[in-house]
């Protein structure tokens, strides 16, 4: 049995595993920056959680989600998002009682069923952001500043930001109402689906995959044009914030969000060289959330990317960011004495914070001097039975030949 990775995973390897590492901690880096501190949840939880959140009849909880029962029969889900489970979090340990805001930052695997193709993958990997307490513009706008502070820091310079409003509830009802007045003409032509969302739901009618209904959303009414004042208020706010945290920005109507949770701004972030996956990252205000999962209404505002197409934009920009591991210091040892002291050497410079390397396996001079430069090593450190007579050293810089001997005792202070 020649056993195979799961279709739509993959292996994170080396020297890959490193790049990996390189833009979690750039992460970790951007949101200290702005005060948000890291929350991990389980990778599963009660299905309920997502079928509350994400709506019973929406296609991540009927097609996408990974659902068991555990030994007991109680219905789980691998989690498919980031939010509903802090959220969770946030309400289950009363969080909004220990501060007026809440500052969460998560990274780790998410997973749904869905169809594997380029930068998209049944485990991927999210980082996200929840500010939790506030329905201030400024916070819209700094919670997209760190995603943006992040890409910068990552060097990639072709990310670009695109915002809309989807409103509230109030201004929600005046645009089912247009929506309803441009569809009339052609209920008849709506799949049975979109005839139901005509009745209870207008503004999923532009979600409708079926091409015959997508055709009519290109003429559709603008939800951006039925914000009440509040609402343009707020955007407009957003948008004076970002200009003086000088991001720039295009507006975008055709960012619509399917949840009734979502409110105001909605935002992506859009890299035009991937092609049909070309989402990095998007988000929004979701200040009906909390209330909707059993918590005290309060307004937020997060986003969520995804790992994996950040690394193909990187890539896609020829941007290197982690160097393959080499070692510091390569140690040839001739003799036994020599082995012992070599021990000691070892521990010395790994104390020292130096990655060193020593393979007993090669045991001819000429075979260990090969290994040494074939590591990428910067330095050797040669010890024969003439250095261990004389209690020295000779370090070898391998790029230039140089040669310089030192007193084995001064091994803890020489400048690498
Ligand atoms: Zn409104
Ligand atoms: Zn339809």
């Amino acid at each position: 049995m020649n056993y195979k990775i799961p279709r739509g995973t993959f292996d994170i390897l080396p020297p890959q595993s490193a790049k990996w590492q390189y833009v979690k901690q750039s992460f970790h880096k951007v949101a200290s920056n702005y005060g948000f501190e890291e929350i991990s949840t389980p990778i599963f939880e009660m299905a309920e959680l997502f079928e509350r959140s994400s709506g019973e009849s929406s296609d991540v909880v009927q097609k996408e989600m990974y659902r068991f029962q555990d030994q007991k029969g109680r219905s789980f889900a691998l989690r498919p998002e980031g939010t509903a489970p802090v959220v969770r979090s946030y309400i289950e340990n009363h969080l909004g009682m220990q501060a007026a805001h809440s500052r969460l930052y998560y990274m780790g695997p998410m997973f749904r069923y869905d169809r594997p193709q380029a930068g998209r993958y049944r485990q991927f990997y999210q980082y996200g952001v929840e500010f939790i307490g506030s329905n201030h513009p400024f916070y819209d706008a700094e919670v997209i500043a760190l995603e943006m502070d992040f890409l910068s820091e990552l060097g990639l310079k072709k990310a670009r930001l695109e915002i809309n409003s989807v409103g509230c509830s109030t201004c929600a009802l005046d645009y089912d109402k247009a929506l309803r007045e441009y569809y009339k003409p052609h209920l008849s032509e709506l799949c049975t689906d979109c005839k139901t969302r005509y009745e209870l739901r207008p503004r999923r009618l532009l979600d409708c995959k079926v091409p015959s209904c997508k055709a009519f959303r290109t003429d559709a009414p603008s939800q951006f044009d039925y914000l009440d004042a509040p609402c343009r208020e707020h955007f407009d706010q957003l948008c004076g914030y970002l200009e003086l945290m000088q991001i720039e920005y295009t507006i975008n109507p055709q960012i619509v969000r399917g949840l009734d949770y979502y409110t105001n701004t909605a935002f992506e972030i859009i890299y035009d060289d991937l092609g049909a996956q070309n989402s990095l990252a998007g988000g929004g205000r979701y200040n009906a959330l909390i209330a909707q999962l059993g918590g005290k209404d309060t307004p937020a505002i997060g986003f969520a990317g995804g790992f994996e197409r950040l690394l193909l934009a990187l890539e896609k920009e020829g941007i290197e960011i982690a160097k393959p591991l080499k070692p510091d210091i390569y140690l040839v040892l001739m003799g036994e004495i020599a082995q012992t002291t070599g021990m000691e050497i070892l521990r010395i410079l790994r104390k020292r914070g130096l990655y060193a390397e020593y393979n007993p396996e090669k045991t001819s001079f000429k075979a260990q001097m090969k290994a040494a430069d074939a590591s990428g090593a910067r330095y050797a450190i040669l010890l024969g039975e003439d250095e261990i007579k004389e209690n020295s050293l000779l370090i070898k810089d391998l790029s230039s030949g140089n040669q310089n001997k030192i007193a084995g005792k001064a091994l803890a202070e020489y400048p690498f």
